[in-house]
């Protein structure tokens, strides 16, 4: 029969239940959050409870401090454990999440992979991806390793999630930059397919143009040659072959044979000396010389030109010559020098006379006014006469090597004022300006730079048919005296100012329209040259000129 208990029994049962209650509260409370390493678990023998005794403190803390996330699941599923970073990969508070089966946290589509995964990881270690949801409900993908562990309650499995976010980012970006280095290496090849279809292209266009310029270089009835950097023969066409009897070979390797068999001998020195200055100079090469014909022993003229081949930085890469034969115009032109020698001598006499019979009717007495006019006339048209043959007979001088003549010191700044004096008697209309420097002494022939002042002076005033404004000027500069005879008139063009101190060259197309033989400026610069000074003109159309000599200043200065 049962004891019935009085009331103060039962209230005293009442009491040790309720703290009975309290107490394990307390302990499913402090298993709950952490506090204590065991679990109560309901399984289907009844609850049991699981401690883990092997996850000490420290190690505890170790995996709290982990990147990763860590799960301890029984062989139910159900979470004995976890860090706080597996809590933040499915969003829960760590509290709620022990103690619950995992499957809650899979997402529908990854619950058969990671069934798949444990499965194999029970039985040894395993590993596999599958997503998890975050905060923000996105899929976040993640690497489990999954392993079982032996634990004094029974066998656990371990699982540790890596975030592969990071990682599966950089294997896309990887996989962008693989397909970008695929693309640019396919972009490279196809360039450089093209590439080689133009090389190819251009080969071909080059041996056309080669095959084209030998053709051509070979038919010119011209000698043309190249040479190296060293001026030493690389080439030369057929009609070189043809004059001299040297072929290529030959002509690239027996340099001394070549000019001394081809080269007359008088022009050898002269050329070789040039053509050296030139290479050493860097600058065009131009002469005349006589080269002997192999088929008739015969030497012809012949005028050579090189030019030197520059790269983009202007060095020399090669140098480009041509020979022309101009022997039959040299021979036309000395018959031309000939034919002006003998016939302006053989009309000087003449016009010696007949100037002096001129002045001697100047000086009849009673000439009638009409008479007196006709002598003037006369005067002047044999005046100028008399100038045109000088003109010829100094060119013929010239040629012949025989232009020389005495020099002294003698005063420039007072030969210049009195051939301005002239001037001004002789064009009263034209306003001559001076700007002369004392006491300028050169050594030199008076009447021979009268004779170059006053032909400048003259096309100053033929030249400028509407300006009648000239300077003259006369300066030191260093040691020389500088002459200048400045014009406002028609002015010539840069081409035309290289050519004008050639004999019987004429600027502006002026053989027609202004009466002249293209011979003053020859002379002058022979004269010039003779005083070992230097003329020059600067000049622009329709601007006007300036024709500079100058000379060397007298040493006793
Ligand atoms: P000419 O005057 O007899 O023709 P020059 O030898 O003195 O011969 O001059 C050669 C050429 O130079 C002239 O034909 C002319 O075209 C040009 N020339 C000379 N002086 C001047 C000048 N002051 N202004 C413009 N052209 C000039």
């Amino acid at each position: 029969m049962r004891e019935t208990k009085t009331y103060e029994e039962l209230l005293e049962d009442l009491e040790e239940l309720t703290l009975q209650l309290k107490e394990a509260n307390e302990t499913i409370h402090a298993i709950r959050t952490g506090q204590i390493d065991a679990l109560v678990v309901e399984t289907e023998g009844g609850p049991q409870l699981y401690t883990l005794k092997s996850a000490d403190h420290t190690y505890r803390v170790f995996i709290e401090k982990m990147k990763e996330g860590a799960v301890t699941l029984n062989s139910n599923g159900i979470i004995l454990y976890c860090n706080s970073q597996f809590a933040d990969m499915i969003n829960l508070p760590l509290t709620k999440v022990i103690g619950l089966p995992i499957m809650n946290f899979i997402p529908g589509e990854y619950k058969d992979i990671f069934k798949k995964i444990t499965k194999q990881g029970w039985q040894s270690d395993s590993k596999g991806e599958i997503a998890l949801k975050n905060k923000n409900n996105e899929l976040v993908p993640f690497l489990l390793s999954v392993t079982s562990l032996e634990l004094d309650e029974g066998t656990a499995l371990s699982i540790i999630l890596t975030d592969l976010s990071l990682q599966k980012e950089n294997e896309k970006q990887l996989e962008l930059k693989n397909k970008q280095l695929e693309e640019a290496r396919l972009a490279a090849y196809k360039m450089n397919e093209e590439l080689e279809d133009i090389v190819e292209e251009r080969t071909k266009d080059l041996l056309v143009s080669r095959e084209y310029f030998k053709f051509l270089a070979d038919n010119i009835p011209v000698i043309i040659w190249t040479a190296g950097i060293d001026g030493k023969l690389d080439y030369v066409n057929r009609r070189w072959i043809e004059y001299t009897g040297f072929d290529v070979e030959e002509s690239k390797t027996k340099r001394g044979d070549l000019i001394s068999t081809v080269i007359h001998t008088d022009d050898v020195e002269r050329s070789v000396t040039d053509w050296q200055i030139a290479l050493e100079e860097k600058r065009k090469y131009e002469g005349e010389f006589r080269l002997k014909r192999i088929t008739d022993g015969a030497y012809r003229w012949h005028y050579s030109q090189a030019i030197p081949f520059k790269d983009e930085h202007g060095n020399i890469t090669a140098w480009i010559g041509t020979n022309i034969d101009i022997d039959d115009q040299k021979k036309e032109l000395e018959k031309k020098d000939e034919f002006i020698s003998v016939a302006s001598h053989e009309l000087k006499t003449p016009l010696t006379s007949l100037k002096g019979y001129i002045q001697l009717m100047e000086f009849q007495e009673n000439l009638s006014e009409a008479a007196k006019i006709y002598v003037s006339k006369a005067t002047s048209s044999v005046n100028k006469l008399q100038h045109l043959i000088d003109e010829l007979l100094d060119a013929s001088k010239i040629k012949a090597g025989k232009l020389k003549f005495n020099k002294k010191e003698l005063n420039l700044t007072d030969l210049v004022n009195l051939c301005i004096e002239n001037s001004s008697y002789i064009y009263p209309l034209h306003q001559i300006k001076k700007e002369l420097q004392d006491d300028i002494i050169v050594r030199g022939n008076a009447e021979r730079l009268e004779q170059v002042l006053m032909n400048l002076i003259n096309n100053a005033v033929k030249y400028s048919p509407n300006r009648k404004e000239i300077i003259i000027r006369v300066e030191k500069n260093k040691d020389s005296a500088i002459v200048s005879v400045i014009d406002f008139g028609i002015g010539m063009v840069n081409s035309d100012q290289e050519l004008v101190f050639e004999r019987f060259y004429r600027a502006n197309g002026h053989e027609s329209t202004m009466p002249g033989l293209g011979m003053g400026l020859y002379i002058s610069s022979e004269i010039i040259k003779e005083h070992n000074g230097e003329i020059h003109v600067k000049s622009k159309l329709n601007e006007g000129s300036v024709f500079s000599f100058s000379l060397p200043l007298a040493t006793s200065q």
